[in-house]
Formats: C-alpha cells, sequence, structure tokens
C-alpha cells in the first residue's frame, strides 16, 4: 500500500490549499481532535464532527501508518459566552442539578462513549482531561509569560495578542485581520483587566463560590478554554505534530489561540495541517443543544423525535453523512435519512453476495481500476462521498456477475473482496450485523405486530400492552403510525 501513503492530499484550512500530506516522521502521524465539552448529551451534529474525523483515522491506519491519535475531554474552563465571561459550563450545570461537578462530568463522558460507539468510532489512542493536565497548564503560562506574550493581572493571566501580532500573525487560519479583529470588538465592559479586547485570559482567578479551582503561581483559580488543548497536544504529541481537527465553528477563536499559544511557547506553528468539518444542519440551521435545534442519537435509534418519521439504525445514520464531503454542510430531513437507508441496503446485498459469486477464467472490467478509483476518491482530501459512488459502479458489477451478466477471474475476485471490505467496513466504519439480526427478526416480528394488532382490533388493551412492554424490555420499540406499526 506504501505508493498510496504517497498520494494524499489534505485540504489545510491554514493555506486554504489541498496539500501533499507528508508526515514530520515517516510512517507515523500525530492527530489531535478537539473534544466535547461535557455538559450535556452530544447531539447527532457532534457526532458528525467525531464521525469525520473517525473516517481520517481510520483512513490513515488502512494506509499503513502508526497513528497517535488525541481527542481531549474538556471537563472546565469552557465558559458560556466562548470567550472570556459567563459561568463555566460544567460548574453551572451542576449547580444546578445540585451534583458534583465531577458527576456531570462522569454522566456526560458515558453518554459520549456509549453514542460514538454506537455509530462504530474508533477510540483515540489517548484521551486527556483538562482537569487531569493543570499542572501542564501551567507550566506553559509560565513559559509565555517569561517570553513576554502574557501579562498577569489580580490573580487572572491574560495573553497579549497585540503584542504577540508584533512578531506573528495573529487570525492567519480564520482569515481575519488584526485591524479588522480590533475595530470590531466590543469595548472591554466587564473585562478592563484586559490591555486589550482581543486579550484572551489564560488563567482566570476563581472567586470563593468558584466550585473548580486550583492553586497557582497567581493564586487560586483554573485555567481558560483555549489553553488545554495546547498543553495536552504538546505532551503527547510534541511542540510540532501533523493534523488538527475539529468543528468549522472552533477555528475562531479557539484554533486561532491556540496556534497563538503554540507559537508564544515554543517559538513555531504547532501544527502542519489543520482541518476542519462542516456543520450537520437541522432546518437548514446549524444543529445547536442551546437553541433546542437539535436530535439526539438516542432519539434516532428509537424514532422518538417528533421530526423523524421512524428510527434509523446506527450505521444508516453513519452512512448518511459519509455520503457528504466533511468539508460540506449536511442537512438532516427524513427524506435523505429514507435514500440513504435504501442505499446502505444494496451496498450490504451487493457485501454478502461477494463470497457467493462463482469465478471464470476472465474478468469482464478492469477490476484493478476500479479498486484504484477507491483510493483515488480518499486520497483527495477524504472525499468520502465520491468513494461511495464508486463503491456503487462495484455494487453494479457484483449484481451483473451474480445475474450472469459479467464475469470475475478467481484472483480479481479475492482482491475485489479484501478491498470492498477494508473500505466499507474498516475505513466507512459500517456494520453488516445490524442489517442481518434485522432482517432474521423480520417474519417474528410481523407475526408479533399482527397478533397485537388483533388484540388492538378486540379492545384487548391488555395483551397489546403486554406485547408492546415486553417488546420494550426486549430493546425492541414500536411506533403506531396510520399506515400500521414500524419497530426498531
Ligand atoms: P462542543 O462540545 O460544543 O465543544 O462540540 C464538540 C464538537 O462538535 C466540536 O468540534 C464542534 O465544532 C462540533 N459541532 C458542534 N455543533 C455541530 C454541528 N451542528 N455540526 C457538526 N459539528 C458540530
Ligand atoms: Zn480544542
Amino acid at each position: 500500500m506504501s505508493e498510496r501513503k504517497n498520494e494524499l492530499f489534505i485540504y489545510n484550512s491554514l493555506s486554504g490549499q489541498k496539500e501533499k500530506f507528508v508526515p514530520i516522521h515517516k510512517n507515523f502521524v500525530g492527530l489531535y481532535v478537539c473534544g466535547p465539552t461535557v455538559y450535556s448529551n452530544v447531539h447527532l451534529g457532534n457526532c458528525r464532527t467525531f464521525m469525520s474525523f473517525d473516517l481520517v483515522y481510520r483512513y490513515l491506519l488502512h494506509l499503513g501508518y502508526k497513528v497517535r491519535y488525541v481527542r481531549n475531554i474538556t471537563d472546565v474552563g469552557h465558559l458560556e459566552s466562548d470567550g472570556d465571561t459567563g459561568e463555566d459550563k460544567i460548574a453551572k450545570r451542576a449547580r444546578l442539578e445540585q451534583l458534583e461537578p465531577m458527576e456531570i462530568v462522569q454522566e456526560y463522558t458515558i453518554d459520549f462513549h456509549d453514542v460514538l460507539n454506537e455509530f462504530n468510532n474508533l477510540p483515540p489512542s489517548i484521551e486527556p482531561t483538562a482537569t487531569g493536565h493543570i499542572i501542564e497548564q501551567i507550566e506553559m503560562i509560565k513559559e509565555i509569560i517569561s517570553n513576554g506574550y502574557a501579562y498577569e493581572v489580580n490573580g487572572s493571566v491574560y495573553f497579549d495578542v497585540l503584542k504577540f501580532n508584533e512578531k506573528f500573525p495573529y487570525g492567519e487560519l480564520s482569515g481575519r485581520k488584526i485591524e479588522d479583529l480590533i475595530s470590531g470588538s466590543r469595548d472591554l465592559d466587564g473585562q478592563e483587566e484586559k490591555r486589550n479586547s482581543l486579550d484572551f485570559a489564560l488563567w482566570k482567578n476563581a472567586s470563593s463560590e468558584h466550585i473548580m479551582k486550583w492553586p497557582s503561581p497567581w493564586g487560586i483559580g483554573f485555567p481558560g478554554w483555549h489553553l488545554e488543548c495546547s498543553a495536552m497536544s504538546t505532551k503527547y504529541l510534541g511542540d510540532h505534530f501533523d493534523i488538527h481537527g475539529g468543528g468549522m465553528d472552533l477555528k475562531f477563536p479557539h484554533h486561532e489561540c491556540e496556534i497563538a499559544q503554540g507559537c508564544a511557547s515554543t517559538g513555531k506553528s504547532p501544527v502542519n495541517y489543520w482541518m476542519h468539518g462542516n456543520m450537520l444542519t437541522l432546518n437548514g440551521r446549524k444543529m445547536s443543544k442551546s437553541t433546542g435545534n437539535s436530535i439526539l442519537p438516542k432519539e434516532m435509534f428509537a424514532g422518538t423525535n417528533d421530526q423523524l418519521e421512524k428510527a434509523y439504525s446506527p450505521s444508516v445514520v453513519r452512512f448518511f453523512t459519509m455520503q457528504a464531503h466533511y468539508r460540506s454542510t449536511l442537512d438532516f430531513t427524513s427524506e435523505a435519512l429514507n435514500a440513504s437507508e435504501k442505499g446502505f441496503e444494496r451496498l450490504m446485498d451487493a457485501v454478502s453476495l461477494l463470497p457467493k459469486l462463482n469465478s471464470s477464467e476472465s474478468s469482464s472490467i478492469d477490476v484493478q481500476a476500479l479498486i484504484a478509483t477507491f483510493y483515488t476518491a480518499m486520497n483527495d482530501d477524504f472525499n468520502a462521498p465520491i468513494l461511495v459512488a464508486n463503491l456503487f459502479d462495484a455494487v453494479k458489477f457484483i449484481n451483473s456477475v451474480n445475474d450472469g451478466k459479467a464475469t470475475v477471474s478467481a484472483s480479481d475476485l479475492s482482491l475485489l473482496t479484501k478491498e470492498i471490505q477494508a473500505f466499507v467496513f474498516n475505513v466507512l466504519g459500517l456494520k453488516l450485523s445490524e442489517k442481518i439480526e434485522e432482517s432474521k427478526l423480520e417474519p417474528v416480528m410481523d407475526l408479533v405486530l399482527e397478533l397485537r394488532q388483533q388484540a388492538r382490533a378486540n379492545k384487548d388493551w391488555t395483551t397489546s400492552d403486554q406485547i408492546r412492554d415486553g417488546l420494550a424490555n426486549a430493546g425492541i420499540t414500536v411506533k403506531d403510525g396510520k399506515d400500521g406499526s414500524v419497530w426498531r
């Protein structure tokens, strides 16, 4: 596979161009992705970003790279405003629910892991937490202060953006000019400690009622949100590493500040390739918990959200997200999901046919050229929708061989089987089992639902409820609609 390793191009948000991927250390890749702030359940939008980077991770592994994938858990320091104002999101939730902050963190970290596991995301190699790296964050602040790019006021430490901009360009990643940022910024209302409104907190002094706080050389306080990713990526991947990813909405200020912190502490830009995933939208607007415009994965799998016609399996949802390029927005609609479900089944039917195909003397198409298109698609900035289209060319061929209208040689068949299975299961991360399990259950469920229908027709509510509750206990939900009942 080595020659294909040398053909990978990645769109680098920093240069705005697709660039050939050359790792810092041959055969090794350091990958950092910003993880969730664990103060609420992850919604499908969050999951899209994590699935996009799971695809990146999986494809790098498929190419034979040894990847160290670090994805953090933000469990302190992310304030409500994304800037330096408002309450800490986790502390606020803890206050409202009268729980320990770490109970909130535990509950939503478990939810995050459960959901990503349902979507068949691979776990990262290291999953560090912000609270577990307070010492490293304090050390980084000390370095930034000693290099002259931060200042202390009343127990808080701020990054001096204007000073930094004298030596390094600030705003390069998000394409912002410092003059525009200054003229567009608000006055220092409530943040008078800052020399300039663009400055951001590295450390915040904690009031006596603040619940998440630690001792530091500047007094009792807590770290600023942007700092944790710089401290943890440096610790596990070094001062300078290959790829940093996150959702598009993190480009500014979060990633811009990460670049500034890295340059200010080590003198060099920390990351070679910046990658940003685009947003999942619902009703044309960014899916977001705070605006109420969101769907939870569990509602999706159970079909219990009013915006959905029915339930969808995790693999179908994953397949749906893979049918859009990670840099494009993707709008979530029932029609699009229904189409993905049909496509997913067609693909899986063909994959199941592969071991049953008969081989011939020769192949009626160039199978190696067909397989090469899978690599071409993914080497072009992880273009999963093109990969899926190319896999459907293979589906057509498989079905034609099965119908006796095309032929495949034994060696081509074994190569095609190996590559298709690798791309469908290992790279796209889809799973066959759910569909097979469901198809085995189909006739049984038809019978059970018919008996329930008869009970309902006879107004025998006890039996009909007994059947529904029994199914629920077995993890099967039934939704009654005007065209009958559907189950998952
Ligand atoms: P947060 O927990 O808010 O820091 O978000 C975790 C990740 O989800 C970040 O990388 C965000 O950019 C990403 N994200 C948030 N909303 C969406 C969305 N609607 N579509 C795709 N990614 C999102
Ligand atoms: Zn981050």
